[in-house]
């Protein structure tokens, strides 16, 4: 007989059936609740509904198992005898709160539901006991607010419209200002709109609610808010979502009461000093919707000075205790302080490297942990750009700095316009201005480049999720006036309509009108030093793709050891050098395109020198040539009289040469490889260009290490004549130049053919660099340019798991990756007895899971664009450190 599963864990009192590393099973906010409990912080009692059972409620298609009825009981049954109430007592209630939380915290999942418990006999009784009827009556009234919207689907409007007429009616403003016989009334309003909405009476008895919030959780797993939130943080695996029930305590009896939320340690700089918020006489929600602006922490130590203190004990035990910055929530019911939370604090990638390099500097943990602290993705923070200090644009006014970061965009005033906008004009940055951002609002947050909110504090939806994602946002402007309607914002006396630019500065607070410029940021600090650590962890080499000395300098000094990818093509559009080359063309015979190339030919060599100089002494990879020839011809009739005035010959000239090009996929068409095999002259021109750039910087007293990259190849046949050829040339310019200069000939990896016959291949080539964005495209047939279409419906629809433009598809393509390494080692062992050198330089060299990836595979380096560099060195430092064990990684 199998023991019978546990479903049920409970907490308070210094005790607790859980633990902190059972998150998987009790959820991050059970497991801690848990933990906090048994290591004397005072929690309110309460208990956990296991993962588990929202996984078997859908397993049998939303019906819970058996023996949890019997174990819930049981637990709340234990809750009343701590708490010393009974759950639905018509004398002195027992109220309990009823909450989500999964393995991985997902904000705004689920809305809490408050005060259950309360019913028209209880809250007869809570208002005798605690003398205080308007307490009772606010509490029922939300109670019934939130139980109807979140448990029942009926619409929050509707309470809010009620709120609003009795306020109108009662000529008040604040909700502050009803008095105990109008929450009374409202009670009876909302009671009857719940009946309206639902069809039935607000249930009377308390275990009814209890039951119907406990499904309301497990629902909301599945509801179109955590399904989106889930997508786009990449969470998959979890088993569902645990579900909290917990005593209540009260932070809005009075004065002598409050809420707060609150980091142990800065979450945007990373300093080592207490920050959040908090509210006198306010109910926990009120802190985290930003419907009030609530006071910095620091100001509790004038207002509660005791309960301050007993705050940053907690604060150190709690670091002591989990060796890691925590995110808590408290509430202080009249001068008692209970912990509601902690949980792993998120935080901007600057104070996610702050705080892991000074963790291990205050001894808490060693480098190893430090560098899997911090994910990588989130480096983009410290990369981001900042406004550039002699800007004129000045500040006009200053809201709360809650998402570092600089962002200029065009206004967008809901969530929904930011994503008709983004699809409309993909390449415009946009800002979503909102008076408070939702759950909802995910989608449209995700796509602007910042947010700005009138409301709020830092714990704020709007300012945790930015944060998460490394986006800049200001919260709580509140000289801000959004007008959704009209379309305007107003600030500082100027009205703003919705599509001009905005801009803000997350780091300070400030708003700016108009667009401003902004400066790059350098490796340095906290961050050089963490760097420098995953540097001794990893063993892939990190490159980058750059095409300009000035990309090649810049992602040098981010740690780039080589370039993976020099793109020739983006070298032939300067204003002398596009005229050449519509020359070649153009041209009628190969002298004519001899001629044209030899005006190239000084434009590019200078180039190389440039980027040989700017690497001096690590590898450069040059790629030949790829793109079809008439990505060089303009396609409309104005442009093309302009090239025939400018090269001399009639239109007609051009027009032809641009339809006998035309192709119906030119990205299976006459590109690549394929150029210089017709047209040899093209190849020899850039070999001659690199190799003699080479030779001139050796002389100059500098190192260079030139690789000659040949794209698209599908055939070893392919690759041997161009090899030769390139060969030959090279060693006639080097054995001229009287200098020594060592160069490699190797191939890209992009078509699935070259990977199937990678062991032939690489008798030929002296590497291998594997062109992950033409390989994902021809692995599965679809064009790179033409995704969106249909991208975002595979994605919605679980067809992919994830972009495979963006993230190696490690079932499909990577086979193919996987092969090809293995049989290019193999074949180039056999053949020359010597190590094949592997590496990519697709898009995916620069993301997380794809390094890790290339990893895995047994790659030499991954290359990818200068601002990822950081992110790749860490990435892989993680893959390194990994290979014993997953690193969690928080998201
Ligand atoms: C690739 O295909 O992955 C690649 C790096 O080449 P490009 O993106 O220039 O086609
Ligand atoms: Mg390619």
């Amino acid at each position: 007989m199998s023991t019978k599963t546990k479903y049920v864990y409970s907490f308070g009192s210094g005790k607790a059936d859980g633990r902190a590393d059972m998150k998987e099973l009790l959820g991050g906010k059970g497991a801690n609740l848990a933990e906090m409990s048994s290591i004397g912080i005072p929690v309110p009692p309460g208990f956990t509904i296991t993962t588990e059972v929202c996984h078997d409620y859908y397993e049998a298609g939303r019906k819970l198992p058996e023996s949890v009825k019997p174990e819930v009981e049981a637990a709340l049954k234990k809750v009343e005898e701590q708490v010393g109430k009974k759950f639905g007592d018509s004398s002195d209630p027992l109220l309990v709160s009823v909450r989500s939380g999964a393995a991985l915290s997902m904000p705004g999942m689920m809305n809490t539901i408050l005060n259950l418990g309360l019913t028209d006999a209880s809250v007869e009784g809570l208002a005798k006991k605690t003398d205080n009827p308007r307490f009772a009556y606010d509490g029922y009234r939300r109670l019934i607010d939130m139980f109807g919207s979140t448990a029942m689907g009926v619409e929050h409007e509707l309470f809010e419209h009620e709120l609003s007429k009795l306020k109108d009616e009662k000529k008040v403003k604040l909700d502050t200002d009803l008095s105990a016989a109008d929450l009374k009334e409202l009670v009876k309003r909302y009671k009857a709109v719940y009946e309206k909405a639902t069809g039935e009476p607000f249930p009377q008895d308390p275990k009814d609610q209890l039951w119907k919030a406990i499904m309301a959780v497990f629902n909301s797993w599945m509801g179109n808010k955590a399904v989106e939130y889930r997508r786009i943080e990449r969470i998959t695996g979890l088993k569902g979502t645990a579900v909290n029930v917990q005593s209540m305590v009260f932070g809005n009896t009075g004065t002598n009461s409050g809420t707060g939320v609150a980091f142990t340690r800065d979450p945007n700089t990373g300093e080592n000093t207490f920050y959040g918020d908090y509210l006198i006489n306010a109910q926990g929600e009120d802190v985290v919707a930003g419907i009030r602006t609530p006071e910095p922490i620091t100001r509790l130590h004038e207002e509660m000075p005791k309960v301050y203190e007993q705050l940053m004990d907690i604060r150190q035990k709690l670091e002591k205790h989990y060796k890691e910055m925590q995110d808590i929530e408290f509430t202080v019911e009249d001068g008692t302080l209970f912990m509601l939370q902690t949980r792993t604090g998120k935080r901007t990638g600057t104070s996610a490297v702050r705080i892991a390099v000074e963790l291990v500097k205050e001894g808490f943990i060693d480098e190893k942990a430090a560098i899997s602290r911090v994910n990588p993705e989130s480096l983009n923070h410290l990369l981001l750009p900042q406004l550039d200090p002699k800007s004129k644009n000045k500040p006009v006014a200053q809201g709360i700095a809650a998402s570092p970061g600089a962002a200029s965009g065009k206004i967008v005033l809901t969530a929904e316009a930011a994503v008709a906008h983004a699809e409309k004009h993909p390449d415009e940055p946009i800002m979503l201005v909102r008076k408070e951002t939702s759950p909802e609002d995910v989608a449209g947050m995700h796509l602007a480049k910042g947010i700005l909110t009138s409301t709020g504090g830092k714990a704020s939806h709007a300012a945790v999720v930015a944060r998460g994602w490394g986006k800049p946002c200001v919260v709580g402007c509140e000289a801000m006036k959004i007008d959704e309607k009209a379309g305007t914002i107003t600030i500082a006396g100027k009205t703003l309509k919705v599509g001009d630019y905005l801009t803000i500065n997350g780091s300070t607070g400030d708003v700016m009108i108009g667009q401003v410029e902004t400066i790059d940021p350098s490796v340095s600090g906290d961050f050089a030093t963490l760097m420098g650590w995953a540097d001794k962890a990893r063993k892939l080499k990190v490159r980058t793709n750059a095409d300009t000395p000035a990309d090649a300098a810049k992602a040098r000094e981010f740690g780039a050891e080589g370039i993976g990818l020099c793109r020739t093509e983006h070298m032939f559009f300067g204003d002398e050098r596009i005229v050449a080359m519509r020359k070649m063309i153009l041209a009628d015979d190969v002298e004519g395109r001899k001629a044209a190339l030899a005006q190239l030919e000084p434009f590019q060599k200078k180039d190389f020198v440039g980027i040989f100089e700017a690497m001096d002494g690590l590898p450069v990879t040059i790629r030949l040539l790829d793109p079809p020839l008439h990505e060089f011809l303009p396609h409309d009739e104005k442009g093309q009289e302009t090239v025939a005035k400018e090269l001399g010959i009639p239109v007609q000239k051009v027009k032809d040469r641009v339809e006998q090009l035309h192709e119906f996929n030119p990205m299976l068409g006459f590109r690549g490889c394929r150029l210089p095999i017709v047209y040899p002259e093209i190849g020899d021109m850039q070999v001659r260009a690199i190799i003699s750039a080479a030779i001139d910087v050796k002389k100059a007293g500098k190192s260079v290490l030139p690789e000659i990259m040949i794209p698209l190849i599908g055939t070893v046949a392919e690759l041997k004549i161009l090899k030769e050829r390139a060969i030959k040339l090279a060693d006639e310019l080097i054995a001229a130049s009287g200098v020594k200069v060592e160069y490699l000939v190797g191939t890209m990896i992009e078509i699935p053919r070259a990977a199937l016959v990678a062991d032939k291949v690489a008798e030929e080539a002296q590497f291998f660099s594997f062109g992950t964005n033409d390989l994902t495209q021809m692995t599965f047939g679809f064009s790179r340019d033409d995704i969106k279409s249909f991208m975002g419906t595979y994605l919605k629809e679980k067809i992919l798991p994830v972009d495979p433009f963006q993230s190696i598809d490690v079932e499909g393509v990577g086979q193919l990756i996987e092969m090809g390494v293995k049989k290019g080692r193999e074949g180039r062992k056999a053949k020359h007895g010597e190590h094949l050198k592997v590496g990519i330089c697709g898009e995916h060299g620069g993301d997380p899971d794809s390094v890790a990836f290339c990893h895995k595979v047994g790659m030499d380096y991954v290359s990818c664009s200068p601002f990822r560099v950081p992110i790749a060195r860490l990435a892989a430092a993680q893959a390194s450190l990994a290979e014993g064990g997953k690193i969690a990684r928080d998201k």
